[in-house]
């Protein structure tokens, strides 16, 4: 029974994968997400219902678009297979059990999942432009409000701890509100701070704290002591964060922390 919930559970996540492709490509150009149709960048061919199925459109056109016949770049899929895998794993890490799941797990994992498409898109456009999008920030705080009103409904001795953190994203949006410098650099870090909040909430203090150590360790051991100097050097001069994506290696270090967490506290303790 549970390799069924598990299937579903991966082809979920490899819809969620290839909306965030779709989001991290289109919301910074402002196109809509839900009502533009798909289409192939190359020859505006706009895709069929069976076109749009995640990882098995990709094997079923052979990597290519059915008109023009351009290739497709394997990255989208490899991309789908790996949201598909992250939210497998992270079921695996729960012992998600068929029999067992009741209604108040289901709804935890709905606002975890939805927590992970912001994580996902605002990791992708940082990592492809440098931003970290607002848009995406504003997103992930209706959620939140949303998760503390549910909270408010069934459990209300935990309501405490998420109004602290909804206070600090009020003071946040207000430094952001009145920033009168406006440079991109200001800007930059406000996100950054929120989407660490954002962390903070949805996978607990432990998690978030071990993600920054876990980014700043993959940034040291990517791009070593002497370029990282080189790249707060040119912070200060252009006043723009155009080098580093921090954000996209925050994201990616939060999914890895979260997955072994919930390993080592179901599976070893
Ligand atoms: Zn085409």
């Amino acid at each position: 029974m549970n390799i069924i919930l598990y299937l579903i559970i991966f082809v979920m996540g490899t819809f969620f994968g290839s909306f965030y492709t779709l989001a991290v490509y289109r919301i910074p150009k402002k196109i809509d997400i839900v009502k533009t149709h798909s289409f192939c960048p190359n020859c505006n061919h706009k895709l069929g219902f069976w076109e749009l199925i995640p990882v098995w459109s990709y094997i079923f056109l052979g990597g290519k678009c059915k008109e023009c016949k351009q290739k497709i770049r394997p990255r989208y899929f490899i991309l789908e297979v790996l949201s598909g895998l992250t939210y497998v794993l992270i079921a695996i890490a729960l012992k998600l059990d068929f029999l067992t799941l009741n209604v108040n797990e289901l709804i935890n994992l709905a606002f975890l999942a939805l927590y992970l498409v912001a994580l996902f898109i605002i990791s992708g456009i940082d990592k492809e432009r440098r931003v970290i999008q607002k848009s995406v920030l504003y997103y992930v705080l209706v959620i939140f409000v949303m998760y503390i009103i549910y909270l408010y409904i069934i459990d209300n001795t935990s309501i405490y701890r998420y109004m602290m953190y909804l206070t600090a994203a009020i003071i946040l949006l207000i430094v952001d509100a009145i920033n009168l410098t406006r440079t991109a650099k200001d800007s930059y870090v406000i996100s950054m701070l929120m989407f660490i909040l954002a962390m903070f909430v949805f996978t607990g203090e432990i998690v978030a704290i071990i993600s920054i150590i876990l980014a700043l360790f993959i940034i040291l051991a990517t791009f070593g002591i002497n370029k990282l100097k080189e790249f707060t050097q040119k912070i200060k001069n252009e006043n723009a964060n155009k080098n580093l994506p921090i954000g996209f290696y925050l994201g990616i270090s939060n999914v890895i922390s979260l997955i072994v967490y919930l390993f080592i506290n179901n599976w070893c303790m």
